[in-house]
């Protein structure tokens, strides 16, 4: 293993997962100076509660550096960059929620993951459920299409847009399960709710959440022009 790795490197050598300069030795996912100033949430910032789940780890703010590396990762196929999201949010992950039974995703839509020619959120929990040595596994799908969140402005429009909008897929395993369910960003966090309401339904044991990024109030808006100036591109 460690000589594939050695050989990968050589091949794709590490970049700064925020400003793509090619790392130096001892540098570990992000340069130095970068690493001074990454907009992270702190202590108990990181967590947010939910209704459907009991709590939400979300280590970093969608503010100037994440935000492009953020925007580029989901828009612009810079997808290496979700083994590095997934390193990041490792720790998190292991500190708040130390047993658990299998990571899955909020799952894209069809149709956008086959613009996109990948699923975001899917790519960080896969990365995160091999740090954790836990299965990965698709217990979630999108049953219907939804007006993109991000041109809802009033959180109960959010909620009315993605009620019923996911299921649990036929013959996953839920019941009685210890679940993580990772999303790329958290804004209002009515879908991850969604999800997690699903969940509950399908006798989930235990539901926790994970993102890699929070958006709140102004980036929280900010975060939803975004995806729509994005997706219109
Ligand atoms: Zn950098």
């Amino acid at each position: 293993m460690k000589l594939l790795d050695r050989c990968l490197d050589l091949l794709y050598p590490p970049r700064c997962v925020f400003c793509d300069t090619l790392l130096q030795e001892g540098e570990l996912y992000f340069c130095q100076s970068c690493g001074e100033k990454i907009p992270m949430a702190e202590g108990r910032e990181r967590i947010r509660t939910g209704v459907y789940f009991d709590r939400c780890v979300a280590p970093l703010l969608y503010q100037d550096m994440v935000r492009e590396s953020f925007l580029d990762y989901k828009f612009h196929q810079k997808t290496w960059r979700a083994a590095t999201y997934a390193a990041f949010l490792e720790p998190y992950v292991r500190e708040e929620f130390p047993a658990l039974d299998v990571v899955t995703w909020v799952p894209l839509g069809r149709r956008s993951q086959k613009d996109r020619g990948y699923d975001q959120s899917e790519l960080v929990a896969k990365g995160l459920a091999r740090r954790l040595d836990l299965p990965c596994e698709r217990l979630l799908e999108k049953v219907r299409d939804t007006q993109q969140q991000s041109r809802l402005e009033r959180p109960e429009q959010r909620r009315a847009n993605v009620l019923g909008a996911y299921g649990v897929k036929k013959h996953a395993s839920v019941q009685g399960r210890r679940i993580l369910v990772v999303d790329d960003v958290i804004t209002t966090g009515s879908t991850i709710e969604e999800c997690c309401r699903m969940l509950t339904l399908a006798g989930a044991a235990e539901i926790h959440c994970a993102a890699v990024v929070q958006a709140v109030g102004r980036e929280g808006r900010e975060a939803k022009n975004d995806e729509t100036l994005a997706n219109e591109e």
